[in-house]
């Protein structure tokens, strides 16, 4: 009970927003490794990284 008078009595202090991701529900910065958007987000990096800068 006590656990639960914390989080409700918390409520007041202003806390940083923390975007959670919606596939695996933790912030975005602590995506779960099986977390299909995490994933995709890491190929896109990979792409972007090994994208040969034709010039
Ligand atoms: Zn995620």
């Amino acid at each position: 009970m006590s656990l639960l008078r914390k989080l409700f009595g918390r409520r007041d202090a202003a806390k940083p927003r923390v975007r959670v991701c919606v596939e695996c529900g933790m912030p975005i910065a602590e995506h779960k490794p099986w977390c299909s958007i995490f994933r995709t987000q890491q190929a896109m990096n990979q792409r972007a990284e090994d994208a040969p800068t034709a010039s």
